[in-house]
C-alpha cells in the first residue's frame, strides 16, 4: 500500500516568483518553473516571473 500523498517538492504553491531580492546573498537566477524561461504561459505575460523567464531563487541552506 502506497501513500496517496504526492509532493512535487517547492511547486505547491499557487503562484511562485522571486523567492528572495536579487543581489541577497545565497540567491542565483534561475529558469521560472512556471514558463520554463519562455516568459509566457499560453500567450499571455507569465505570472511567476512577469515576462522575464528568470526568477531569483535562494542556492543557500534555507
Ligand atoms: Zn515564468
Amino acid at each position: 500500500m502506497q501513500p496517496s500523498e504526492n509532493k512535487k517538492g517547492d511547486g505547491a504553491k499557487a503562484v511562485h516568483g522571486d523567492e528572495a531580492k536579487p543581489g541577497t546573498d545565497q540567491t542565483a537566477d534561475g529558469i521560472c518553473p512556471d514558463c520554463g524561461g519562455e516568459g509566457q504561459v499560453d500567450g499571455n505575460t507569465c505570472p511567476g516571473c512577469g515576462g522575464t523567464g528568470t526568477v531569483t531563487v535562494i542556492v543557500g541552506d534555507a
